[in-house]
């Protein structure tokens, strides 16, 4: 096996990327959407947005793996950001610098791999787009140029993030070793932690922009059964894509946050509880309407809401303990749906 090289301007490198905020940052709708889109165009079991840092290659995007992060040594990306264009390896078996690496010859036993560069406005190779499949492939000369505008369109997403509001405000109001301890490995969401973080933040900028701040609990229906019958990865997968069916349905400002098991807590700054309302259906209704697809197992399930506006006189929990009074209530009046708590 090969060890991927370090680039020999590795520290701006590093630099560039550090620079960029996006390790260790929450999920992004957008980026998770084209990595699903990727996956079906080119039909293969996993798409990643994989940056290298020192060590590690950290998946800021990823459909068909567990994993959030793996060794640079051993990666294949650690290979594709040394060049300019896509590294592929039709066949991992054929190919002495993979043939013995611990991804193929163990789970997620890599035998096609795809890896295209992408550059910082600073022309630094921060990570790859990535195609991986456990069956050699091979990619016709269309679907490489279609790799290539895949490509192009995360890169570009990365440069407009990198300067996005949203961006700057993270910047400021964490350093990423707090970032770090404050996200879920598993649904790439703010935890516990970051709602607690979030929480007097939300309600001080809601204060200045005049708007409230609303809060739903959201806790899925009946969700232990699905551990019970499909097993414990399948109930993490379950997990993941409400994640991404919650954060697809919310607004970009809005925190998502997975605040315990299988309950999620979301922040929002509203001008009234019919806007919150609405915004609650959508995600009662993202969950309820297309059953999740968990490797082909097209599995049903709902959600329940407790929504609640904090109000000036409530102690800084008051408002999580009505939204969840309320989702107790939604739980006891027949669940998928929305209860709200004055
Ligand atoms: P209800 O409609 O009343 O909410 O029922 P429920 O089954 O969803 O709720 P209950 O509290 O009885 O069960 C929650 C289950 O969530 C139990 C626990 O094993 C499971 N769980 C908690 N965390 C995780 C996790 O990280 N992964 C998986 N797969 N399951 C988890
Ligand atoms: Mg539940
Ligand atoms: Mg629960």
């Amino acid at each position: 096996m090969l060890s991927p090289e370090i680039p020999s301007d590795e520290a701006l490198r590093q630099q560039a990327l550090d620079d960029n905020e996006l390790l260790d940052t929450p999920a992004d709708p957008y980026l998770d959407t084209l990595v699903r889109v990727v996956r079906e165009v080119f039909a293969v079991k996993t798409v990643l947005v994989s940056l290298i840092d020192h060590d590690r290659q950290w998946f800021k995007a990823r459909i068909g793996l567990e994993a959030d992060a793996t060794p640079r040594a051993i990666s294949f990306c650690g290979h594709a950001i040394l060049g300019t264009q896509a590294l592929i390896v039709e066949d991992t078996h054929n190919d002495p610098r993979f043939n013995d690496n611990p991804l193929v010859l163990n789970n997620p036993n890599i035998r096609f791999y795809a890896g295209h560069p992408l550059f910082s406005a600073e022309n630094q190779a921060l990570g790859t787009l990535c195609l991986i499949d456990p069956q050699p492939q091979k990619l016709t000369a269309k679907q490489q140029s279609l790799f290539i505008d895949m490509a192009a369109l995360v890169e570009g997403y990365l440069k407009l993030r990198n300067d996005s509001e949203q961006t700057v405000q993270l910047r400021a109001a964490l350093s990423r070793e707090q970032r770090k301890a404050m996200l879920d490995p598993l649904t790439q969401l703010w935890n516990r932690a970051g709602l607690n973080h979030f929480l007097p933040r939300h309600q001080q900028q809601a204060d200045d922009l005049d708007l409230q701040l609303g809060v739903l609990f959201c806790d899925l229906d009946y969700f232990k059964k699905i551990n019970d019958s499909h097993g414990h990865a399948a109930g993490d997968q379950v997990l993941w894509e409400t994640a991404r069916r919650i954060s697809a349905a919310v607004r970009p400002q809005d925190v998502v946050t997975r605040s315990g098991g299988e309950e999620f807590v979301v922040l929002l700054q509203v001008h009234d509880q019919q806007e919150l309302l609405q915004i609650a259906e959508r995600i009662r209704s993202a969950m309820s309407n297309t059953p999740l697809d968990i490797d082909g197992l097209h599995i049903k399930l709902t959600i329940s809401i407790g929504a609640t506006l904090r109000t000036a006189q409530d102690a800084p929990n008051d408002a999580l303990k009505r939204a969840d009074q309320a989702l107790y209530q939604a739980k006891g009046n027949g669940r998928n749906r929305v209860e709200f708590a004055n």
